[in-house]
């Protein structure tokens, strides 16, 4: 059974492989479908879809956004958002402005400790990305200022880092209204990052079904064998859909790979047909089988 990776990064955010080269690998590897999920931009669905299309590998253009929660690491994903959503993306830019300050307030505070790196040099080498902290950790394992990419977080730009300075972020309602103007399928990611128990999550899980979500990511790479369980659980009794994928970065999260996750991920393709059918139901677009 062909497998499928709904979550996944191009450096049009801070993954390493540009759109076309995701989904080249995509192929290689036998991905019969890719979400391109980048960080708070669409910019690289185009040449995604693009690439998708030539090489023979369905593309769902999907975005990621983070959302304001308190004690834990809440992220939701878009699936089947336009390639152009003109009402999201002025969300967006916003979003990556405040990216933008953000890492300046998080360099000044590197800079006044005397770690030598400059926005310039930064920018420079995300190119047209929505900047992010792996671009700045990136910029200190470059210059031999730390170990490696966990070495970077932990001691300066992670929440326990000495340079840290917090996203500032959509509320869940706002962030899942947004999407669903687009029409886009409203996914939970990893739930295990919101650091609940599992009756706290499945109380959060219900409130976010009442602001319209449509699915949780049980499949992922970080998810316990009970978790995924509690997820499929929670899926039946909420009539949530059920998502899955790699959150594959490329070089930066060398251990991940794509549609494999850590080698344990499965995620079959029937997930996204189900997807589809529930799509179909409202009237709303869906991509084409390449299989
Ligand atoms: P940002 O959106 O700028 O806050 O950056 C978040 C990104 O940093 C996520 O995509 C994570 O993959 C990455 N990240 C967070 N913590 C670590 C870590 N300890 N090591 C490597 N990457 C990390
Ligand atoms: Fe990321
Ligand atoms: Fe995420
Ligand atoms: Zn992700």
């Amino acid at each position: 059974m062909p497998c499928i990776d709904l979550h996944t990064h191009s450096n049009a955010s801070d993954g390493t492989l540009t759109p076309r080269e995701l989904i080249a690998l995509a192929r290689q590897e036998q991905v019969a479908a890719v979400a391109l999920t980048d960080h708070d931009t669409t910019m690289g669905l185009p040449e995604a879809i693009e690439a998708g299309r030539e090489l023979g590998v369905e593309v769902i253009p999907g975005c990621e956004l983070s959302v304001d929660f308190p004690g834990g690491m809440m992220h939701v994903l878009g699936l089947w958002l336009p390639k152009h959503p003109r009402h999201l993306q002025k969300i967006l830019q916003d979003l990556r402005n405040k990216r933008n300050t953000r890492n300046e307030r998080m360099i000044a505070k590197l800079q006044a400790a005397g770690v030598g790196i400059t926005s310039s040099e930064i920018l420079k080498m995300a190119g047209d990305a929505a900047v992010g902290r792996p671009h700045i950790a990136q910029a200190l394992v470059g210059k031999n200022i730390a170990v490696d990419f966990n070495d970077a977080f932990h001691r300066f730009i992670g929440p326990e880092g000495m340079a840290y300075v917090p996203k500032d972020k959509l509320s869940p309602k706002k962030a899942i209204a947004a999407l669903r103007e687009e029409e886009a399928t409203v996914i939970l990611a990893h739930p295990f990052s919101l650091g609940l128990s599992a009756e706290e999550l499945e109380k959060e899980v219900a409130h976010l079904k009442s602001l319209g979500l449509d699915g949780i990511e049980a499949y992922y790479p970080e998810h316990s064998p009970e978790l995924i369980r509690h997820c499929e659980s929670l899926a039946e009794r909420y009539d949530l859909l059920l998502s899955g994928g790699s959150d594959f970065h490329g070089a930066v999260k060398p251990d991940i790979h794509l549609g494999r996750g850590k080698d344990g991920l499965h995620v079959p393709y029937a997930l996204l047909e189900r997807m589809k059918k529930a799509r179909r139901l409202k009237g709303q677009w869906v991509t084409e089988s390449l299989l």
